[in-house]
C-alpha cells in the first residue's frame, strides 16, 4: 500500500504543562536500514510494532474516546542534487496553530514546529533513515516518486469527561511513503455522506473530521471508485472538496475553479500553491462556489489536490448514476502542467522561485 506505516526511529515529542512546551527526540527501537531490509516479514512487524508503542502516554484520554485532536502532513522530498527539502513547512506550523486554537488547545510555536520537522528528518537521515533521489521519477513527472511523510499531531491527557483538553503532547513522526494514488484509474463519485457543517470543524485539521471521510472512501472504493467529493451540508448542490484534498475544475471559459474557503472546506496548503502557480500563469483563478450541474455542463479538466495526492487528475466525476467525463478521461493540459510545476519544485528539478522550500540536507 502506497500509505502504509513503516515509521522512522526517531520521533519528536512536546508536552504542555500548564505554562510552556517541553520538547524530547526519542530513539525508538531500530537497526541498520540494511539489517532492517533483511528481517523477514514478522520480525518487521514486531520491530515497527515497538516504535510505534508510548507505555508512558495514557490509553483513556479526550483523544482516544472523543476524538480530540487534530494533526498535520508535510513531506521532506529528495532533492535532484541530492539533499532533502521540506514544503512550506511555515504554512503546516500556522495551520497547527489554527487548528489547536479551534480546538482551545494551548497553541504550539510555529518557529518550534518547523525546528522540530526539520531536526526529525535530519536526526532520522543521519541513521541513515532517509531516501535517495531517482532520476527515473523524472519520466513520469515524479507521479511515481516516493518521499518522507511527516505526521504532527496532537495527543490529550487522560480523562473520561467529556472536556477539551488543558495539556496536550505534541508528536512528530516520520515514515516514508510512496504515491498517494498509484496509477491505475481516478474516477471519483459524489457521496451522500456530509463531512463538515457550518459553525463545525470542518475547517479544522481534526482527527474526528476523518470518521466521514474513511466511511465515505470506503463506500465509494466499494463501488469501484478512487476518490469520493463532498457536497456542501445546506444546499446538497455545491462541490466542497475530497475525502483529504480539495478539488479544482478548469472550465470550458478559461477560468480554474476551486470552492471558496469556508469554515466547511479546509484550507490547503497545495491548494493555496497551485492557485499562485496558476496565476503566474495568467490564468483567471476564481474562489467561489460551484454547483454540481455547473461542473456537469462547464468543466474540462478536474484535479484534486493535497500534500498527499499532489495534484491528482481526476478522470470522471459520478454524480445520482450520471457520469462527467473531463477531457475524454485524458489528463488535462493546465493540470499536466500544474502538477508538473509543483513536482518539479518540490524535487528540487524546477528552480525555488518562491522560496517554498526549507533544506534539512
Ligand atoms: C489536509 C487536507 C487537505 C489538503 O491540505 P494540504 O495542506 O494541501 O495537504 C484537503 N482537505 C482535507 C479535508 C484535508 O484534511
Amino acid at each position: 500500500m502506497a500509505f502504509s506505516l513503516s515509521s522512522y526511529p526517531v520521533t519528536y515529542r512536546a508536552k504542555y504543562n500548564g505554562k510552556g512546551w517541553s520538547e524530547e527526540f526519542l530513539e525508538k527501537p531500530h537497526k541498520t536500514p540494511a539489517e532492517e531490509a533483511a528481517l523477514g516479514a514478522e520480525a518487521a512487524a514486531d520491530l515497527l510494532d515497538s516504535r510505534n508503542f508510548y507505555p508512558d502516554m495514557p490509553l483513556v484520554g479526550y483523544t482516544t474516546q472523543y476524538g480530540l485532536s487534530c494533526f498535520e502532513g508535510l513531506k521532506a522530498l529528495p532533492q535532484k542534487d541530492g539533499g532533502l527539502a521540506i514544503f512550506r513547512p511555515d504554512r503546516n506550523a500556522a495551520r497547527f496553530n489554527k487548528s489547536m486554537a479551534g480546538l482551545y488547545m494551548p497553541g504550539f510555536p510555529e518557529d518550534a514546529f518547523v525546528k522540530a520537522c526539520v531536526e526529525t528528518v535530519k536526526r532520522n537521515a543521519a541513521l541513515g533513515f532517509t531516501l535517495p533521489y531517482k532520476a527515473e521519477w523524472e519520466k513520469d513527472s515524479f507521479m511515481t516518486a516516493d518521499s518522507i511523510y511527516i505526521r504532527p499531531f496532537t495527543y490529550a491527557e487522560g480523562g473520561i469527561g467529556v472536556n477539551i483538553c488543558h495539556t496536550p503532547w505534541v508528536v512528530i513522526v516520520t515514515t516514508p511513503v510512496s504515491s498517494y494514488f498509484s496509477g491505475g484509474k481516478s474516477e471519483a463519485v459524489i457521496t451522500e455522506r456530509i463531512r463538515a457543517t457550518p459553525k463545525g470543524t470542518g475547517w479544522i485539521k481534526a482527527a474526528s473530521n476523518y470518521v466521514i471521510s474513511a466511511l465515505a472512501k470506503h463506500e465509494a472504493a466499494d463501488a469501484g471508485f478512487m476518490e469520493c467529493v463532498f457536497l456542501d451540508a445546506t444546499h446538497r448542490k455545491y462541490v466542497e472538496e475530497g475525502s483529504s484534498c480539495n478539488i479544482f475544475f478548469y472550465l470550458k471559459s478559461g477560468e480554474l475553479v476551486t470552492p471558496a474557503l469556508g469554515d466547511t472546506i479546509l484550507p490547503g496548503i497545495t491548494r493555496s500553491s497551485i492557485i499562485e502557480l496558476a496565476k503566474d500563469r495568467k490564468v483567471k483563478v476564481a474562489e467561489r462556489p460551484i454547483a454540481i450541474d455547473e461542473v456537469f455542463a462547464e468543466a474540462k479538466e478536474c484535479f484534486v489536490s493535497g500534500t498527499a495526492a499532489g495534484a491528482t487528475p481526476i478522470e470522471s466525476l459520478t454524480y445520482q448514476g450520471k457520469k462527467a467525463v473531463f477531457n475524454g478521461g485524458k489528463v488535462g493540459e493546465l493540470t499536466a502542467e500544474l502538477r508538473d510545476t509543483l513536482k518539479g519544485i518540490q524535487y528540487g528539478a524546477r528552480p525555488d522561485t518562491k522560496g517554498w522550500m526549507v533544506r534539512v540536507v
